[in-house]
């Protein structure tokens, strides 16, 4: 049987790739949505090195919310029950990533990998991508990481800004996503393998702005709660679209 094939012109393409009319287009509509009319060829940010991280991604000029910063394809991916091995090293720029003491391909790619949904036998999977394992990690993040599995052909990792970022200023997004209501030890905790200390506002137990950043944490973490608590666990019933009334 033919495999079925998207026509090339409906393929995804990445932003300097379509004609400049198109490109315009896209400008004309993001400006329709207030997004800023960033695309993502632009070089909004570079790898540099961050004090006492290692390296890290720094803005090149002021950053507006909303605004995409990378969409990237994966260097590999593999499903959640395989271990990562000496041989995955053959995939250029993996052994370079930073990866704490003691250091094998496994823990290198358990700390650098992300979540990639399911495969075609729906298994989770989880995939290496070069320039985003080089954000690091805040628990008051300035930009968010999604996968995308229906950009291009293989599916892509975006980057946006989530508020205003200045020029200089580190990129940073948060790994402990959605365990971020918890409490600081709790934070610590799940990020125990990464074999770092968050220095980050909310985690500095001593300082006014850490218990604050602790108390909302825990009245929102409440609130999700009594949402989660509220929503019909069965919700079929809501999901039906509502008959049109007659009157
Ligand atoms: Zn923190």
């Amino acid at each position: 049987m033919k495999a079925f094939s998207i026509p090339s012109q409906y393929r995804w393409k990445s932003a300097k790739q379509y004609p400049s009319k198109y490109r315009q287009e896209l400008h004309l509509a993001l400006q329709r949505l207030a997004i800023p009319p960033n695309l993502p060829n632009q070089k909004l940010f570079k790898i540099t090195t961050s004090a006492g991280k290692g390296q890290g991604w720094k803005a090149l000029k002021d950053i507006q919310p909303g605004t995409p910063l990378l969409d990237e394809e994966a260097l590999f991916w593999v499903p959640d029950d395989t271990t990562v091995d000496e041989t995955f090293d053959r995939f250029e720029g993996f052994s370079t990533l930073s990866c704490p003491n003691p250091a094998t391909p496994q823990r290198r790619f358990e700390v650098n990998s992300f979540a990639m949904g399911k495969d075609r036998r729906q298994k989770t999977r989880s995939g290496i991508f070069l320039l985003a394992s080089r954000i690091n990690h805040s628990c008051i993040p300035n930009a968010y990481c999604a996968w995308n599995s229906d950009l291009g052909k293989k599916g892509r990792l975006t980057v946006y800004a989530i508020v205003y970022i200045p020029k200089h200023a580190e990129i940073l997004i948060d790994y402990c996503y959605p365990d971020s209501l918890k409490s600081r030890d709790q934070r610590h905790q799940g990020r125990s393998n990464y074999g770092f200390t968050c220095t980050c506002t909310a985690c500095q137990s001593n300082t006014d702005s850490g218990t604050e950043s602790q108390n909302s944490r825990q009245i929102m973490g409440n609130l999700e709660s009594q949402i989660d608590q509220r929503v019909p666990q069965d919700n079929n019933e809501e999901l039906t679209p509502r008959s049109i009334p007659t009157q």
